[in-house]
């Protein structure tokens, strides 16, 4: 699968449609590699190498079982193209890698391995009754600093032109080497790193079939900016 596939969108899944429409239990490729959330936004999913890791505030890193999910973006992930970064963050990633391809119109999938400086990552509290509102969702989500740790940084690079599919820009998750650490991205820095990235000129966007998500009110002219607070 040279393409990304993608269950759901951000948009829909910004305008609150939290429900685990999608079971990818058949999923079982061996080079799976992606990120997504549990359903309601109970947990953030790190997909490597086939499996499901689920980070959620307050819990040990486990992987998961029941893949009923709400959104995930997965490819089959092939190093094509290696870059050797030195003094590289969440800054200046768009810029080093703009030097090797022109980036602004395509899909990358993109592997960042290092001992990172610096990770700071969200999760969110599991929600059993799965009702809150995004913002809800968004104010319980717990922030973490960890310093000098080993792991990759799981993601895309979305062009703007696709920003209510995928989070537009960078959208990385993080996965500690002893897999005891993960969660969704918002900054960090390593002094050495090895980006992996491979472009990806498909997309394939899965759409939930529920009458929930056929009726749901999404309001496109505040979905940016709502994309934007929540997302990045
Ligand atoms: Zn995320």
């Amino acid at each position: 699968m040279s393409k990304i596939t993608q269950y759901s969108t951000i948009g829909a899944l910004m305008s609150g449609h939290f429900a685990g429409d999608f079971s990818v239990k058949s999923t079982h490729s061996p080079t799976l590699f992606g990120l997504g959330c549990s359903c309601g936004i109970s947990g953030e999913l790190t997909v490597c190498g086939g499996e499901f890791w689920e980070a959620t505030a307050g819990e040990s890193l486990h992987q998961l079982d029941d893949r009923q999910l709400p959104f995930l973006q997965v490819t089959d992930f092939v190093a094509e193209n290696s870059l050797k970064a030195t003094g590289i963050n969440d800054k200046n990633l768009e810029h080093r890698l703009s030097e090797q391809l022109a980036i602004n119109n395509i899909f990358l999938a993109v592997n960042v391995k290092s001992r990172f400086d610096e990770v700071v990552i969200r999760r969110p509290q599991r929600d059993e009754s799965q009702t809150r509102t995004v913002q809800e969702m968004s104010d319980s989500q717990q922030v973490d600093t960890h310093h000098n740790i080993a792991g990759q940084l799981i993601g895309f690079w979305t062009p703007a032109l696709f920003g209510r599919i995928s989070v537009p820009g960078f959208h990385f998750h993080f996965l500690s080497d002893d897999r005891k650490i993960s969660g969704h991205v918002l900054s960090f820095t390593a002094a050495n790193a090895v980006v992996d990235y491979q472009v990806k000129h498909s997309i394939e966007i899965n759409n939930p079939t529920s009458e929930a998500y056929n009726t749901l009110d999404i309001d496109v002219a505040q979905l940016d900016q709502l994309i934007s607070h929540v997302e990045k």
